[in-house]
């Protein structure tokens, strides 16, 4: 079986200002990568379709939801918070990023793909259950998780963030839902300032200090988030992959490389054959650095394409 690559036109017509860095330009430097590498073959793809109010009401208060339709310009820009604004095409790109994680739990959970990456765009982790944030309006990994426990006999969801960011949006949705376990690793002291200590049995915040490399990185993961997989036994796992901790980021301080991503990538897949009979899905989060990141996206691509 092949790893689905799910993506559309329409993340690319999100665009905040010329100079944001979360821009169209990753999603055509990530395509770019993965079109020119051998992993292209391995790959099958897809179009996201658009989530719908009711997908997204899963894991989003109504009121919140509906506020992001109200809001959608029909030109120029509409600010929702301090770093996420919408233009006329934002809330069809999210619509789309939501809609594709969806897609992958779907085609994964009926064995036709092995895992799946959606390539999508804004990213979502930092959106809460009524908030936007950081760059998110709605939170396409915990969209997938409230689906996958709604719609199938799932009772259990790990997420596994990486993203150099704490997944705080994540920990909003899931804070007090016992069906979810989220392992996040993020620098601190930094954005968004949350999650050092809020670190409960199901919440695996690992704070990282401003310049941890591959070293600290790798033993954080193994001594805090093996155990708690273990104990908790998920059924499917979630990525939310954020490609910001890259050395070379220019919006974050951690010094990892794109070796450790694809190390992170293959402890994931080994913990979803350990658990999960290898479901995986993998939502793109942040990644500033053009090259790094289609660099560390398409190392991660084909890690999922190689697991058994
Ligand atoms: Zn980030």
């Amino acid at each position: 079986m092949k790893t689905a690559f799910i993506s559309h036109p329409d993340t690319l017509l999100h665009v905040m200002d010329g100079q944001h860095p979360e821009s169209p330009a990753r999603i055509n430097s990530i395509k770019q990568a993965v079109m020119h590498s051998p992993i292209h073959k391995n790959l099958q793809y897809f179009d996201a379709p658009l989530a719908t109010r009711q997908q997204l009401t899963l894991a989003h208060q109504a009121e919140y939801v509906d506020s992001i339709y109200a809001k959608s310009p029909k030109a120029g820009l509409v600010r929702l918070d301090a770093d996420t604004a919408m233009g006329p095409h934002s809330l069809e790109a999210t619509l789309r990023a939501s809609g594709a994680a969806i897609l992958a739990t779907d085609l994964v959970m009926r064995g036709q793909v092995k895992n799946a990456f959606c390539c999508t765009r804004p990213p979502g982790h930092h959106a809460g259950q009524k908030n936007s944030a950081g760059f998110c309006i709605f939170n396409h990994v915990a969209v997938a998780a409230m689906h996958l426990l709604t719609h199938y006999t799932i009772k259990r969801v790990a997420i596994i963030d990486f993203d150099v960011h704490h997944g705080d949006g994540t920990e909003d949705i899931f804070r007090d839902n016992p069906a979810v376990m989220l392992c996040s690793t993020f620098q601190h002291p930094f954005y968004p300032h949350k999650g050092a200590n809020t670190r409960t049995d199901r919440m695996i915040n690992i704070p990282l200090k401003a310049g941890t490399d591959s070293v600290g990185f790798r033993k954080s993961v193994v001594d805090e988030f093996t155990p708690a997989l273990n104990r908790f036994k998920p059924e499917v796992l979630l990525i939310s992959a954020g490609f910001d901790a890259h050395s070379q980021d220019p919006l974050a301080n951690l010094a990892l490389e794109v070796d450790d991503f694809a190390w992170m990538t293959q402890y994931s897949t080994e913990q979803a054959s350990k658990f999960c009979r290898g479901r995986l899905i993998s939502c793109l989060e942040g990644g500033y650095h053009l090259q790094y990141l289609a660099e560390s996206v398409a190392a991660h691509i084909k890690v999922l394409t190689e697991s058994t």
